[in-house]
């Protein structure tokens, strides 16, 4: 009796004390894979309830906001070092407009009250709270990393973790670069942060330093379906791209053309499961595309892709719109006073307006053209002649043929301009 006693009063306090006692001594060889909590060690084969971050935890804390709870909290990564790292084109650095649109996207955040926008580098430096997290806390992230990739390869040599290929070849980053994006990873685990989005431009082979590669578009990359950041990612990301695919041309790269991707190897949204927070990756078009080479015309472009992803977080939110604007798009409204035609010296503003109401009144592009043939640039070439064509044909409009002159100018006024709104 004494002896079973002692035998149940050790086995209870086993229990109490060696769940904590595990949890600690094997934090890392925890995996969250497929919305289970996997003890990866070969002795405890235990499933838990999976922690990462749901939809409704998000809905919910953005509710909450309103009574003095804790803001949402989203971290920005422009793509690529400060001074490292990026496809370039002409003069153009992907690692510098990446920060260019990030922060516009950060603006659209900081005026909505809630949330809290982080942004974690600028041209120049990493900011000052990663910074610091790299420099103090560089082994445990390569511990970090390590353990992670070993549960991985354990889950995928056992079975339970299927390895995914999409077929879209990414440059490998250098080792310290690698790191320094599993540490963010690390970093946003341990500072409850809600979602990550990272910002970049894509490239694809081009013949030489000035020509333009052979495919346009956006996309967006999400988690693999097996990791526990995936399910949540994808309900922001398809928000987003619904936002970003009305105005932009989506990826014609074969194996982008699905708009939003899974992917399992991109550090950035949580390859190895080094995630509990949602994470996407936004390629926001090939960095050669010709709207981006113009300085004045890609701020425009800049600002209104970052506005589409605001209110792609905002339709995700169900939150209110609070950028009170009459179009879904900064572009307009908008006054047209000059004559636009092709090869003639437009006003680049007037013709990104005319672009996007031709695109709204469903005629840009033209017929059999899609949104790559014909991106919204501010340049009038052969695509906006034809839509403008098009457009008098839709009203009646006779003796401008191509050319948005006076009459065309004074109905486009009448339904887009800033004195009627
Ligand atoms: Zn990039």
């Amino acid at each position: 009796m004494k002896i079973n006693k002692h035998i149940l009063i050790t086995f209870v306090a086993c229990i109490i004390l060696g769940v904590p006692w595990l949890i600690n001594k094997y934090p890392q060889s925890m995996n969250f894979i497929d919305g289970v909590f996997y003890y990866v060690n070969n002795n405890y084969a235990a499933v838990f309830l999976n922690k990462s971050i749901t939809v409704n935890d998000l809905h919910n804390k953005y509710g909450a906001v309103a009574d003095g709870n804790p803001k949402v909290r989203i971290l920005i990564v422009p793509g690529h070092e400060p001074d490292f790292g990026g496809t370039e084109y002409k003069n153009l650095k992907e690692r510098d407009l990446n920060v260019e649109l990030a922060k516009k996207l950060e603006e659209f955040l900081k005026r909505n009250d809630h949330y809290e926008a982080i942004i974690a580098r600028d041209n120049k430096s990493w900011n000052t709270d990663l910074e610091n997290y790299f420099t103090n806390n560089w082994k445990d992230i390569i511990a970090f990393f390590k353990q992670r990739k070993e549960n991985m390869i354990h889950l995928v040599n056992s079975g339970e973790v299927k390895k995914a290929t999409n077929g879209v070849k990414h440059n490998a980053a250098p080792q310290n670069v690698a790191l320094r994006l599993y540490g963010i990873n690390k970093w946003v685990n341990e500072n409850k942060v809600d979602i990550a989005i990272h910002i970049h431009f894509n490239d694809y082979p081009r013949s030489g330093d000035s020509s333009a590669g052979k495919y346009s578009g956006l996309s967006i990359y999400v988690p693999e379906r097996q990791y526990s950041n995936s399910t949540t990612t994808r309900v922001i990301a398809e928000a987003v791209f619904n936002r970003l695919s009305k105005y932009n041309a989506v990826s014609n790269l074969p194996k982008e053309e699905n708009g939003v991707n899974e992917d399992q190897d991109l550090i950035a949204i949580g390859s190895y499961n080094t995630l509990d927070a949602p994470s996407m990756l936004i390629e926001y078009g090939y960095i050669y595309e010709p709207q981006f080479a113009d300085a004045e015309v890609r701020d425009a472009i800049f600002k209104d892709l970052a506005f589409q992803t605001y209110l792609g977080l905002q339709d995700f939110f169900g939150g209110p719109n609070d950028v009170s604007v009459a179009y879904d798009t900064l572009m307009l409204p908008y006054d047209w006073k000059d004559t636009l035609k092709k090869n003639g010296t437009n006003n680049n503003k007037d013709v990104l307006a005319l672009q996007t109401a031709l695109l709204l009144e469903g005629v840009y592009p033209g017929d059999g053209k899609t949104k790559n043939d014909c991106p919204i640039t501010g340049k009038f070439g052969a695509c906006t002649a034809e839509a403008v064509s098009q457009y008098q044909k839709k009203y009646g409009i006779t003796g401008e043929s191509g050319v948005a002159g006076s009459k065309t100018l004074r109905s486009l006024n009448g339904e887009y301009s800033l004195n009627i709104r």
